[in-house]
């Protein structure tokens, strides 16, 4: 019994997480701790280094204590600072189906962005099917997902407690008929299969998850 009951504890405690947004100019950037280690979702617009770390501190976030940041897909606004957050010691976790997609990021944006390029040799690159052991060892319960739709290097995080944080993977309200659709339509239904309730999106506000809608 009282194995079983500690046992039982421990499993609650790697669950615990607690979820808060650091985002700016429309998009969100969500922090997802379990205590002191966090995991940073989506990464700034280019050159915006300073806003970040203002956010991070007025949410009472130390960015030391971040151990990964995940980019749901390489566009500017989930992506920006990627390199900017390796160089300040927060490291990039990549999935497989993402590698292709980082040098193709430049490609978007201007001199004026002040966008950093990502380096490719010094990055952490996993396998979807890995995705749950790497974040066993950062204290948070979940996997990451391939949920293309969006683009093709769209990824989620899909914690165990049923929050899915989906980028901009398009919202069920706003699916068409349309080739992109179907893929976005079936990366939700893949994810609430697997248990999700709760939508942290890119842009916008948290909701459930409700896919009554899809046609
Ligand atoms: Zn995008």
């Amino acid at each position: 019994m009282r194995v079983s009951h500690k046992a039982y504890r421990l499993k609650s405690a790697i669950s615990a997480v607690t979820i808060v947004n650091v985002g700016y100019r429309s998009t969100n950037y969500w922090v997802v701790s379990a205590g002191t280690s966090r995991l940073l979702v989506d990464l700034g617009w280019p050159g915006t280094m300073g806003t970040m770390r203002a956010n991070l501190d007025r949410m009472g976030v130390p960015l030391k204590e971040i151990r990964y940041g995940l980019a749901t897909h390489y566009h500017i606004d989930h992506a920006g600072l990627a390199q900017d957050l390796k160089l300040a010691g927060v490291p990039l976790l990549v999935l497989e189906p993402q590698v292709g997609a980082i040098p193709l990021m430049k490609r978007s944006t201007k001199p004026a962005d002040h966008f950093t390029d990502i380096t490719t040799h010094d990055n952490v690159v996993i396998s979807v099917a890995d995705s749950r052991a790497v974040l066993e060892r950062i204290s948070i319960a979940g996997e990451i997902l391939h949920t293309p739709g969006h683009s093709d290097d769209s990824v989620s995080l899909l914690l165990d407690d049923g929050s899915i944080f989906t980028g901009d993977l398009t919202h069920p309200r706003l699916i068409g008929e349309d080739a992109a659709s179907a893929t976005a339509a079936s990366s939700w239904r893949m994810l609430q299969e697997r248990g999700a309730t709760r939508v942290y999106p890119g842009h916008g506000p948290a909701h459930s998850l409700n896919l009554q809608a899809l046609p």
